[in-house]
């Protein structure tokens, strides 16, 4: 029987998992029946949809059987199993969701510490085990396949004769040490307890043999042991739950177990909607923007069941692209079973659970704004430039329902403002909404455009991130006040009497301004006396609609 190597990243990984000082070693559990019920949901999925397989809903189970004396712990499953080369690629290469996202994280970390705050998959069985034994037959495969790794140095693969479709895993537990004990992964409560904290929701039966002093028939006083197999999970999906049942721990437990971020959720929202269309909805707020949030290979989409079963672990027709980082599930009676990613995009069904979801999100995000500001700067942080970048995006159509959701810095507290909050406390005779652009709020700070429309009292939003002024264009006004640059050539501020003054001057200087366009050549549009300078002798302004730092921008954009 020929041995195969881990691909170099498993390697990597695995070494991190075996050498593990990690004392939260209980999550390979989580993360073993995790992938149990992933199986499960493929053939019931199938079995649902697919006539030619018979179904009976007590056919799908997970099973865990503790064994004392051989010191192994087996996690059986009656989903969907792989084939040999199915095998090959999933346990043999870190090739799937969890571990990929996990594989980046320690390639930019390098951290012991941050293992297991979060899924790492299959592999996580290798912090208690010496061996791990895959035992699995495919759903329309006659054969099944042995799969065995001490996690060092390579897995075999064979074939094995396995009477039932499904997966067997079979944990050969370490050998105990001064500091570690792994003997607590055989224990009966140990067990218990670790499915109620990680997998109570699991949504079939997780089987456990429990054993429990009963009264004996024939003399009740009497009491025995009695082993009888219970499931040991509640199995309601935690979003069929009653909200006033569960705590923040339930929705936090449940983000990672599903693998939604590496952070702890920012904030949670449970939807239930009885309506034109019915479902109910977990969605989460993470805390921290995801790693690959603006490359390629980030994909926004909220998990959707039907009924309880899943049917798209990404569907991305429910986001806009300005909530993208949303991450949670939609469970909706409504849905066909059958729905295909083309039918989705055009199902009306879909279509109007989005539009709810959206408002819902776009409600949360705004009473956090009112209720819980520092929350919402810490949201804004991270996802702040999605939302403007929204408002820029498809031409404004979305700027009303985004604009209130904004916050820029500002010149007066020296803190993040709303445009409300800006336009509110605006003195009488300000008209307009002044911004300045720059690299920073130090390079700001020292424009000299800014001078005279601070000194009015006028307070100046400071816009440092590329998408700002492009966002501002397209909402042109807020409130109908217009907002301005503070170096737009127009900005009216002077008072009769200086007005008059700086045209005499102009007449006066005019052929010293000439002779100082003419020096600059093409590297100006033209030199003008400026009446707003205080303290500077010279600014850069610019004419029309684009700004300087505008400009900037879109000479690096390609054609
Ligand atoms: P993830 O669950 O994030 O994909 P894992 O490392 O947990 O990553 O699992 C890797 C892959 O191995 C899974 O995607 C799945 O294809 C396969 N797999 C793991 N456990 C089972 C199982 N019990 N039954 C069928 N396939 C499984
Ligand atoms: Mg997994």
């Amino acid at each position: 029987m020929e041995k195969k190597q881990f691909q170099a990243e498993s390697k990597r990984l695995l070494e991190m998992m075996v050498h593990s000082i990690y004392s939260q070693k209980e999550i390979f559990l989580r993360e073993l029946i995790s992938n149990a019920s992933d199986a499960i949901d493929k053939i019931y999925y199938k079995a649902l949809t697919d006539d030619s397989i018979s179904f009976n809903k007590d056919d799908y189970f997970i099973r865990i059987e503790p064994d004392k004396e051989n010191r192994t712990l087996t996690i059986k499953d009656t989903g969907i199993g792989m084939n040999q080369d199915e095998l090959e690629e999933n346990l043999g290469t870190i090739a799937k969701s969890g571990s990929l996202a996990f594989k980046k994280e320690i390639e930019m970390e390098d951290g012991q510490e941050i293992i297991g705050q979060f899924g790492v998959g299959f592999y996580s069985s290798f912090m208690v085990a010496d061996k791990v034994t895959v035992y699995t037959r495919a759903l329309h495969n006659e054969e099944g396949y042995k799969w065995e790794s001490d996690g060092q140095d390579g897995y075999t693969i064979e074939p094995f004769n396995k009477a039932d479709i499904g997966t067997e895993i079979i944990i050969h537990l370490k050998e105990n040490t001064e500091d570690e004990n792994y003997d607590e992964f055989l224990e009966e409560y140990r067990l218990k307890s670790l499915i109620k904290k990680y997998s109570d929701f699991i949504r079939y039966p997780i089987k456990m043999d429990v054993t429990e002093k009963q009264p004996k028939s024939d003399n009740e006083d009497e009491l025995i042991d009695v082993t009888e197999e219970q499931t040991i999970n509640s199995m309601v999906p935690i979003w069929r739950k009653n909200k006033q049942e569960l705590k923040d721990e339930d929705y936090n437990s449940f983000y990672q177990e599903k693998h939604f971020g590496f952070d702890q959720p920012l904030s949670h929202l449970h939807v239930s909607v009885d309506g034109m269309v019915r479902f109910q909805s977990i969605l989460y707020i993470p805390e921290q923007l995801p790693f690959n949030y603006y490359s390629q290979d980030f994909e926004k989409g909220l998990e959707l069941y039907s009924n309880g079963v899943l049917i798209m672990e990404k569907c991305a027709d429910l986001l806009p692209d300005y909530f993208s980082f949303v991450r949670g599930i939609v469970d909706s009676e409504d849905l066909s079973l059958n729905i295909s990613r083309e039918i989705l995009q055009q199902d009306r069904q879909v279509k109007l659970i989005a539009k709810n979801i959206e408002k819902k999100i776009s409600n949360h995000l705004k009473s956090l704004l009112k209720n819980d500001r520092e929350k919402y700067e810490k949201f804004f942080d991270a996802f702040g430039r999605q939302l403007k970048y929204g408002v820029y995006s498809d031409f404004g159509a979305n700027k009303d329902k985004l604009q209130d959701l904004l916050l820029f810095y500002s010149s007066k507290e020296k803190k993040l403002v709303s445009l409300k909050e800006y336009v509110e406390r605006m003195p009488e005779e300000q008209e307009h909404i002044y911004y300045a652009t720059g690299e920073s709020h130090e390079r700001i700070e020292k424009l000299p455009q800014t001078e005279m429309v601070k000194d009015k009292g006028f307070e100046i939003l400071y816009f440092t991130d590329e998408v700002d002024e492009f966002a501002i264009k397209m909402l042109l006004n807020y409130d109908e006040k217009e907002f301005k640059s503070v170096s737009s050539g127009d900005l009216n501020l002077e008072d009769e009497e200086t007005k008059k003054e700086a045209e005499k001057q102009k007449e006066e200087h005019k052929d010293l301004l000439l002779e100082m366009k003419e020096h600059l050549g093409d590297k100006v549009k033209d030199v003008k006396l400026s009446t707003r300078l205080k303290s500077h002798p010279v600014c850069l302004s610019a004419e029309g609609d684009v700004s300087i730092e505008m400009e900037k921008v879109l000479r690096q954009m390609p054609d």
